[in-house]
């Protein structure tokens, strides 16, 4: 061989490995090209385990989430099915809305504590979900509607078939008359039982009867509630309309909460409360003073709330970021140790993909952005984080998750329920899709989920960067990496001037194909964008 010859030979060998080379990386790269900035940029981020309560958690309508036996009915063994989609879109706590044995659909009206209802599953497939949750690093909340049960309730059946054949003398024999509120006197709230003159406190209807929590009975029974699904590996409980436990007593309802808080710190100091108190800043830091560790803070959720406002320009980014402050300073007095519990949606609200007329994504996704950027732990209802619609009566806010046509794990749209259009695809098609509602959902938990000053810090206004469509603002706390979280909240792209020293950003998140870039000192945010940056300590 000539040593032209072999030279020629090495040049193509080397060719060769170069081209294989750039080959390679291409192909390394293949599954982060994308138009979309974060897709790549985001990617070396690794999520913390999460060992405490600040959690990002999913609300799970049971009876529309997943279906395991071909009978149209969400069930504890469809959950189970789901938990990967449930761990890889981030979540690391679910909340099953109740599982007791119920007439209604909903099953917030309990005709047992102690068992599950059959169209459900069993206690076997409650304990192998849970085991299941587990080795994923995922706990599981229980709704415990306690302010009331169902009419069919054995101690309600007992005392009204009682009082109905007993002279009004004799009724204080009535086996479970104190586990609720008879009366003589019709009241207001209060339910006629049959043609007998009693009547009985049934606030929400009259086949929910109020149970009377402060009878010793009553307790005694919640107490060994709360100790047998604990025992059955439950994590923690969300409390159902803890403000209508004592209506119109506020001291009372947070004297309850302080005992039940108590009681399940005496069962399982690990275990976890969060209260469903469907009012204000103020009441809700009332609340706090029982010790619970979590309230759901309605102020910031639904269609007529804070982050609706901002969204909608009703509320300026940097009035935003004020307000955020003033809520934890509310809170924090009630009791430094509060863990929020933002969300955006729930059960009993429109859902979010139609708050926004002609809005195809961007305005939900910031929306969400905003809810997941609280700190605390963040609740996110089923079904949000693919766009679904649904509003007007309960039963539209509750329909089927929608998986996919050829899914078996689609349930039966609850009876009554109208005709949902759905205005964004179907799940399989938003995984492929880098500007999907579904990407963005998982790209922002990811954020959260990399930075744990997201989710733990306190909330520092940047005043220097805030603007009516800019909102900045430091996580900053004991043990913590602060970070600084700049959002444009506006459509259109925005030039901010920041400190000279700022670093590039350490995540982005973007609603666009346009690009975050930090050049001489100037962060240009296209519209409803986020960069977040990781600062010295
Ligand atoms: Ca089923």
């Amino acid at each position: 061989m000539s040593r032209k010859t072999r030279n020629i030979i090495i040049i193509l060998l080397l060719a060769v490995l170069v081209s294989w080379g750039v080959l390679r990386t291409a192909d390394l790269r293949g599954s982060a090209v994308s138009d979309v900035q974060m897709i790549s940029y985001n990617q070396e981020l690794v999520m913390a385990e999460t060992a405490d309560d600040y959690r990002t958690t999913y609300e799970i309508f049971v009876g529309s989430f997943s279906d395991s036996d071909g009978d149209g009915i969400g069930d504890l063994n469809g959950i189970r099915n789901k938990l990967d989609y449930i761990a890889d879109t981030g979540f690391d706590q679910i909340w099953l809305t109740p599982i007791f044995p119920s007439d209604t659909y909903h099953k917030y009206d309990a005709k047992d504590y102690f068992s599950i209802d059959p169209a459900f599953g069993t206690m076997e497939d409650f304990e192998a979900l849970v085991e299941a949750c587990h080795e994923r690093g995922i706990r599981v909340l229980l709704d415990l509607p306690l302010n009331h049960t169902s009419s069919a309730y054995p101690w309600f059946v007992q005392a009204s078939e009682c009082l109905q054949t007993t002279a009004v003398e004799n009724a204080g024999n009535c086996p479970y008359m104190p586990f609720y509120h008879f009366s003589r006197e019709a009241q207001d709230g209060y339910a006629p039982l049959g043609e007998s003159g009693w009547y009985y406190e049934a606030r929400f209807w009259s086949e929910m009867p109020d149970l009377n929590l402060d009878d010793p009975g009553v307790r005694n029974e919640i107490f060994y509630v709360l100790a047998y699904w604990l025992d059955h590996g439950a994590d923690g409980f969300r409390l159902d309309a803890v403000t209508s436990y004592y209506t119109g007593n506020p001291e009372a309802n947070r004297e309850f909460l302080r005992w039940l808080k108590e009681t399940c710190t005496s069962l399982d100091p690990d275990s976890y409360l969060v209260g469903e108190a469907w009012t204000d800043r103020k009441s809700i830091a009332a609340l706090y003073e029982s010790g619970i560790d979590s309230l759901f803070d309605f102020p910031f959720g639904n269609v007529d709330g804070i982050i609706y406002r901002v969204i909608t320009g009703d509320v300026t980014a940097a009035a935003y970021v004020k307000g955020l402050e003033l809520y934890e300073d509310t809170y924090t007095q009630a009791n430094p140790d509060y863990i929020d519990a933002p969300f955006y949606t729930n059960h009993d609200m429109a859902r979010s993909a139609g708050y926004y007329a002609a809005d195809d994504g961007p305005k939900i996704k910031m929306a969400y952005a905003l809810n997941l950027f609280m700190s605390g732990n963040a609740f996110v209802y089923y079904g949000e984080e693919i766009g679904m619609k649904g509003s007007g009566k309960d039963e539209n806010k509750r329909q089927p998750m929608f998986w996919g046509d050829d899914d078996p794990a689609v349930c039966e749209p609850p009876a009554g329920s109208d005709e949902v259009e759905m205005k964004f695809p179907l799940l399989a098609e938003q995984m492929q899709d880098d500007l999907s509602i579904y990407r963005w959902f998982k790209e922002v938990i990811r954020v959260r989920r990399s930075f744990p000053a997201i989710a733990r810090g306190r909330t520092e206004a940047d005043e220097t960067l805030c603007s009516d469509t800019i909102a900045a603002f430091r996580r900053t706390g004991e043990g913590l990496s602060p970070v600084l979280i700049v959002m444009n909240l506006s459509a259109s792209a925005e030039d901010v001037a920041v400190a000279g020293d700022l670093p590039e950003p350490a995540a982005v998140l973007n609603t666009s194909t346009e690009a975050i870039t930090l050049k001489s000192s100037i962060l240009h945010m296209p519209g409803y964008s986020i960069a977040v940056f990781a600062l010295e300590e």
